[in-house]
């Protein structure tokens, strides 16, 4: 593999690539990976405070009171996780405002979901729950052969830090439900795709 960093793609064509510098690559396939950047710079000077997006607290609480913020924008604090998340997911924007809503309300309302996201690619349902960050990876099937596998990632203390599934929906709906709870999931059992996920916790 070949990093061409600050390269500048000029075109995309029938065979390839041509770089703004005029450099041709040959390719069969070209695969697009479109990043994000929140828009908040029109907020920049104003009272709300940003950093990566808008800060929010628990309760999606701007700087500025009586306004709040949600979606792709929103960095807001999570007690799950103990760390600001800035999440670029629907299920973030459509889950965000009842909470949003009732802290405008008065209410005490915390947003403290298990991250999620869904995606049909090539005819296949993909969905993630959790935060990976780091944790050891094990897989229920095989990637490389079988039309639906699930890929788990525990904690050290082997809890459920996050699921993958590929047409494997049991395990993202119990997963999702075991990743909440925080339960010690039994190792050796979880490589099973035969085991149903939630039989999987240690007692
Ligand atoms: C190509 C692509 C594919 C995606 N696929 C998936 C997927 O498969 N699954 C998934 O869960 N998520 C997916 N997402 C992410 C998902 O679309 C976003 O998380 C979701 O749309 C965020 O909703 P939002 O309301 O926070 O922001 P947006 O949908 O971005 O809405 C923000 C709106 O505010 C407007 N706006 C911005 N600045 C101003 C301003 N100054 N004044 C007035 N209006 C303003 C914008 O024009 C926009 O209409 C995808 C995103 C992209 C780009």
């Amino acid at each position: 593999m070949e990093l061409r960093l600050g390269a500048v793609v000029g075109s995309v064509d029938p065979d390839g690539l041509t770089l703004m510098s005029g450099t041709r690559i040959p390719a069969d396939v070209v695969v697009t990976g479109v990043g994000v950047r929140p828009a908040v710079d029109w907020l920049k000077g104003s009272a709300v405070e940003l950093d990566n997006g808008v800060v929010v607290d628990e309760h999606l609480r701007t700087s500025v009171p009586g306004v709040v913020a949600v979606g792709d924008c929103a960095n807001w604090w999570s007690r799950r996780s103990g760390r600001r998340m800035r999440v670029e997911h629907w299920d973030n924007a459509l889950g965000a405002p009842d909470t949003a809503a009732a802290s405008l309300l008065g209410e005490d309302a915390v947003y403290d979901p298990v991250p999620y996201f869904w995606s049909e690619q090539f005819g296949r349902m993909v969905q993630f729950a959790g935060c990976r960050d780091g944790g050891r990876l094990i897989l229920r099937g095989k990637p490389e052969s079988d039309r639906k596998w699930a890929a788990c990632w525990l904690t050290d203390d082997d809890r459920l830090a996050a699921v993958l599934t590929v047409d494997r929906p049991r395990d993202l709906v119990q997963g999702r439900r075991l990743i909440e709870a925080a339960r010690r999931m039994d190792v050796a059992r979880i490589s099973d795709p035969a085991a149903p996920l939630r039989d999987c916790v240690l007692p």
